[in-house]
């Protein structure tokens, strides 16, 4: 196995895990680009949001939904911003999916 996500998932690499269940890690980033930044990544291997398939919807959703919950948790529920970054054009260095979610610090758009 050669994806670092998945050694995450497996235990093999240590994480400053937030929460975990069946489908879903999350962990704090370790590299922070917001006093909260924090990745919800799928346990399954998928590679980038290109190989996301229609059976992925509920998975999907449950990203979202404990995305939204954690930002919450983690007291950013005055704002926060989430993203996912799709290959290279996308930024993505990681591939295996990641939903960042950064908080507690003022946003801006265009994100660069
Ligand atoms: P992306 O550029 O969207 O693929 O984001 C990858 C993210 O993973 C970056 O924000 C990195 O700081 C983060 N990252 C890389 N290695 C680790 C690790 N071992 N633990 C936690 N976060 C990591
Ligand atoms: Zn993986």
């Amino acid at each position: 196995m050669d994806c670092l996500f998945c050694k995450i998932v497996a235990g093999q690499i240590p994480a400053r895990k937030i929460y975990e269940d069946d489908q879903v890690i999350a962990f704090h980033d370790i590299g922070p680009q917001a006093p909260v930044h924090f990745l919800v990544i799928p346990k399954r291997h998928i590679a980038t949001l290109n190989d996301l398939g229609e059976d992925d919807r509920p998975l999907a959703g449950h990203i979202l939904f404990t995305a939204q919950r954690l930002a919450r948790e983690l007291g950013c529920e005055e704002g926060f911003r989430v993203a996912m970054n799709c290959n290279e054009l996308g930024g993505q260095t990681v591939y295996h999916i990641h939903m960042h979610v950064l908080g507690q610090r003022q946003m801006h758009w265009p994100p660069g």
